[in-house]
């Protein structure tokens, strides 16, 4: 899975015909720098949260047959995904961001310790407790992760199945009642992608349709099956 770059100064003189200059390998920090062939410096920001992301690269690694990868991709997906259901909300609450940081420290190495609290906000939120993997997944995800069962194509969809199934309904949750929250967390996840040196320099934001979007507003999108996302993927170039 790569992510096409266009270069932003050439999309500027001739947006018709700027083509992708780069397949790149997904970064951690969201920000992608290419030499465009006509001399410019090219970067590109890239939207999309890392739960989005890694959901996608869960999508891809069935695509390209492996399972076990593809079940700690969408692992990953997940408790990133209550990471940014705790800070949306606590933004929401204008909860000053580099107070949300520190309380974050408390609980960022311990997947168990941020289940917890994504699991007590939701509740004092909506006043009911959110729906959340079942113990069996959970089991399944152990034996996978942690004792190296290797799992079939059919058990990967399943699971990535039962993930969508707990990420959706809670993110329109999360939608419709802190949107501010989540425009912050857009905003500041773009913002921390940016270096000191690319103050004043030409940028672009790229955006992509993931399997779980933030972004998407077409409701087709969101009652898709992962089956059905997977066998649209296109490959992107090599
Ligand atoms: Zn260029």
């Amino acid at each position: 899975m790569k992510l096409p770059i266009v270069c932003s100064q050439c999309m500027k003189d001739d947006i018709e015909n700027a083509m992708p200059i780069a397949a790149v390998e997904f970064r951690d920090d969201g920000r992608y720098e290419v030499a465009c062939p006509k001399g410019h410096r090219a970067i590109v920001f890239l939207q999309q949260q890392k739960f989005e992301i890694l959901f996608d690269i869960g999508a891809y690694a069935i695509a390209d047959g492996y399972h076990r990868e593809a079940v700690s991709s969408f692992t990953a997906s997940l408790e990133r995904f209550y990471e940014f259901f705790i800070r949306a909300l606590m933004l929401q609450k204008s909860i000053d961001p580099e107070v949300i940081d520190a309380a974050w420290r408390t609980v960022a190495a311990q997947s168990e310790r941020q289940l917890g609290a994504f699991t007590l906000l939701y509740t004092l939120e909506f006043g009911r407790p959110p729906q959340l993997l079942s113990g069996p997944r959970i089991a399944f995800r152990n034996d996978v992760v942690h004792k190296g069962r290797i799992p079939t194509r059919p058990e990967a969809l399943e699971y990535g199945q039962a993930i969508l199934e707990v990420v959706r309904p809670i993110l329109r949750d999360a939608q419709e009642r802190f949107p501010d929250g989540i425009q912050k967390m857009v905003s500041r996840h773009l913002s921390q992608s940016h270096t000191a040196a690319d103050l004043g320099q030409p940028a672009a934001t790229l955006w992509i349709t993931t399997i779980i979007s933030l972004s998407v507003v077409d409701a087709s999108h969101h009652s898709r099956s992962l089956e059905q996302a997977v066998a649209g993927l296109r490959r992107r170039p090599a």
